[in-house]
């Protein structure tokens, strides 16, 4: 019997929900009290320390040594007060996860005794060896070290017994080696540059952050079922496992009441969230069994990735706790639903304007036909771009399959909004404008709001959905760090809004008034995206074709999708605005590369691995059960015709298990075959194209025959725990 799969089943029959200690009181009384906030640093921090760090977050000013001591200093007393024994510098590198290295507070004292210290320059700088993380060729050419820098605009904050210090993190010779340094510098550009355009509209505006509102997507399995598949443990998917009878087709668990033991694990990460500050708002279940999500309410963009990252982190650590492990992989189940994470993104002002709101005058709806088309605009120039920056190995499953948008970025504005662009081009004459074509003009734009009000149009076919006040990129995947799609996305629109600026000067030069010129340039605009706008299903098959028409990109691989990032176009947009400079840009699309051609290596070995040492003996036991049953009946009715009338079945059984074994033994031989040539590859590039194109096809074409073989071999033999178990245990 396959020992692990059987006991992880029985270990299944005694789970119970693991209720914990009710918090006993609202959430708001213990709301963010593991995070060092305002209120914390005023009561902790001598005045002129505070105001000091004040400046630093709001205006961005240095931190000078005296000050970053006694901030120190006020931050450990904090820490102490909260239990903290560590400190560690929190940074996001180029992997999947976040990374941290915990230091004591304790020094010794020269009495022989230890005292709990921190001092300014431990939280403002420290030097983690950079080496042991993805830096795509960067630390190879100069030293090895690389630092992390306080982020001041992110809270520290307390794990466990650890002070965490939100940080960026560089090489020795500055270049960006995470998420987080281009994250910020996109801000800033996209700050500054939608600041300017503001100002057409409304002088007051002296700031613009982009908010961020995530919805996270994940599986849960138990944990005992999760540990007899090695694949799952290995690349957080399964690699084979034939579709259970029933999955998802009664659409019965979307929205259904949460499973117990599930509800009391988001009890537990939620409340661990809250003392972290993190507003988490919506739980529900998603289209495929054991699928849940989780969303909080938008924050500034920094933050809210932030929150994002740690929020993963604290559910694979509770999940534990509650014996589930958790799937942030985009595709870990064949046939049924994959996750994503959408990112609800818009601009919000100082003077507290949604950019892409409707406003409640001609005025402001200017404003935000401004910014709208702003955004259509740098979209449809950098769709590429935008694929390129959420493909990865896992998520290539997902976008294209049927519950994702395929690799296409197209934009939904809904039929009332679509109307509203077509009928202000059709408005805006190429002349100068009579003043009752102005009037009529304005009027038009004055009834926005009241038009998109009743527009309840939703399309969720779309990979970058107009949704009301936002925008929802929903190619994004579950697993990826939210940064790597908000450095493009706030990137492009930056650079947008900087070339419509200078266009807009450019016609008032000329004479032109503001609002003209504003509606002229608006009116190419809507005339230049049209090919982007698109509201049917985005699932069909048909859209792909119209795409291709329409000369849209499909890009379906990483070795493929990367090119993006060393066109011309995209590099003038990084650079010019400050956020990577050419060598950062080439060391990421390295750094991609890699990890893709990891990724496949590692599954191909898993697969072949298993396919070898569990699949194949499994079978062929199987098989001389089989062997042993005919001989055994030959030995009873002797080879007469009705011995032959009698194992006809069985014959042709174990004719079809010796096939597939042959099929699946030989397969994986050719695909170690291709991997090894691959691997003599030097060229990250070729390297990443040939695991894409040579061996990738393999990891389908075993699982055919390993699926086929699960749908014969006797059920008590079977040794990985099937769909329906990983699905349905909760
Ligand atoms: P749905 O599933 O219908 O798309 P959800 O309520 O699950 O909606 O998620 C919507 C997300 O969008 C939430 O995180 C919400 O806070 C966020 N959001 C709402 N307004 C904005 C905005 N102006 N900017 C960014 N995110 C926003
Ligand atoms: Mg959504």
């Amino acid at each position: 019997m396959a020992t692990l799969r059987f006991y992880a089943l029985k270990e299944l029959l005694g789970r119970q929900p693991l209720y914990i200690d009710e918090p006993g009181k609202l959430v708001s009384d213990y709301f963010g009290k593991l995070v060092f906030d305002k209120p914390k640093m005023q009561k902790y921090l001598s005045k002129e320390a505070y105001n000091h760090l004040m400046d630093a977050i709001e205006k961005g000013t240095r931190i000078d040594r005296k000050m970053a001591d006694s901030i120190a200093l006020g931050m450990k007393s904090w820490a102490l007060d909260n239990g903290a024994t560590h400190y560690t510098h929190w940074f996001h590198p180029l992997t999947d996860a976040t990374a941290e290295k915990h230091d004591a507070f304790v020094n010794t004292t020269s009495g022989g005794g230890v005292i709990e210290s921190f001092s300014g320059s431990l939280l403002a700088q420290q030097e983690p060896d950079a080496s042991s993380f993805p830096s795509g060729g960067i630390r190879n050419t100069f030293e090895a070290r690389g630092y992390t820098a306080w982020d001041v605009s992110s809270p520290a904050f307390i794990v466990g017994t650890t002070l965490c210090i939100p940080t960026i993190f560089i090489s020795y010779t500055g270049e960006a080696l995470d998420y987080k340094t281009p994250l910020l510098k996109a801000l800033a550009a996209l700050d500054k540059a939608a600041v300017d355009v503001c100002h057409y509209f409304d002088k007051n505006v002296s700031k613009v952050a982009c908010t961020l509102g995530w919805e996270q997507e994940y599986f849960l399995i138990d944990e005992a079922l999760y540990l007899a598949r090695p694949d799952l443990v290995l690349t957080q998917r399964t690699l084979m496992g034939h579709q259970a009878s029933k999955d998802q087709q009664l659409e019965d668990h979307y929205f259904s009441s949460i499973p117990e033991r599930v509800i009391a694990f988001m009890e537990d990460f939620e409340r661990e969230a809250y003392l972290l500050g993190i507003p988490l708002k919506t739980r529900h279940n998603e289209v495929a069994p054991n699928q849940f999500e989780v969303a909080p309410i938008f924050e500034e963009a920094n933050l809210a990735n932030d929150h994002n990252q740690l929020v993963m982190d604290i559910m694979k650590r509770i999940a534990r706790k509650h014996r589930f492990a958790i799937l942030f992989h985009e595709k870990p189940f064949k046939g049924i639903n994959g996750s994503g994470k959408h990112n609800n993104w818009s601009m919000l002002t100082d003077t507290g304007t949604n950019l892409l709101s409707p406003g409640k005058n001609p005025r402001t709806n200017m404003q935000f036909l401004t910014f709208l088309l702003n955004v259509m605009k740098a979209v449809y120039e950098h769709q590429d771009l935008l694929l390129a920056s959420v493909l990865s190995a896992s998520n290539m499953h997902r976008l294209g399959a049927n519950e994702a948008p395929p690799s296409i970025i197209s934009i939904f504005l809904g039929y009332e909004l679509s109307k509203v662009l077509d009928e202000l081009e059709e408005s805006v004459p190429d002349k100068k404008m009579t003043p009752d074509q102005k009037t009529s003009i304005k009027l038009n734009i004055g009834k926005i709001p009241e038009i998109l009000l009743d527009n309840t149009d939703r399309n969720r076919t779309s990979p970058f959905a107009f949704t009301g006040n936002r925008f929802e990129y929903r190619a994004v995947g579950s697993s990826a760090n939210c940064a790597s799609a908000m450095i493009v996305l706030n990137t492009i629109v930056a650079n947008q809004l900087k070339a419509f600026k200078k266009e807009v000067d450019a016609l008032i030069e000329k004479g032109i008034k503001k609002d003209e010129a504003i509606l002229q340039t608006l009116k190419r605009y809507i005339k230049e995206t049209k090919n982007i706008r698109f509201d049917g299903n985005g699932y069909s098959a048909e859209w792909v074709e119209e795409a291709a028409r329409r000369g849209l990109y499909n890009i379906k691989s990483v070795p493929e999708a990367v090119h993006a990032y060393m066109k011309e176009k995209a590099v003038k947009a990084f650079t010019a605005n400050d956020v990577l400079s050419e060598k950062e840009l080439e060391a990421r699309v390295e750094v991609e590369l890699e990890k893709f051609t990891k990724k496949i290596q590692i599954e191909a070995r898993v697969l072949g691995d298993l396919s070898i040492n569990h699949i194949i003996p499994t079978a062929v036991s199987y098989m001389n059960k089989l062997i042993e049953n005919v001989q055994g009946l030959k030995d009873v009715f002797g080879e007469g015709e009705d011995f032959k009338e009698l194992v006809g079945d069985r014959l042709e059984l174990i004719r079809k298990i010796s096939s597939h074994i042959h099929s699946i033994k030989e397969k994986t031989t050719a695909m170690v075959n291709e991997r090894k040539v691959a691997n003599k590859e030097e060229d990250a590039h070729k390297k990443a194209e040939l695991y894409n194109t040579k061996v990738r096809p393999y990891l389908d074409d075993i699982r055919y025959h390993i699926d086929k073989l699960e749908l014969i071999v006797d059920n008590e033999m079977w040794p990985l725990p099937k769909y329906r178990e990983l699905l349905f245990a909760r």
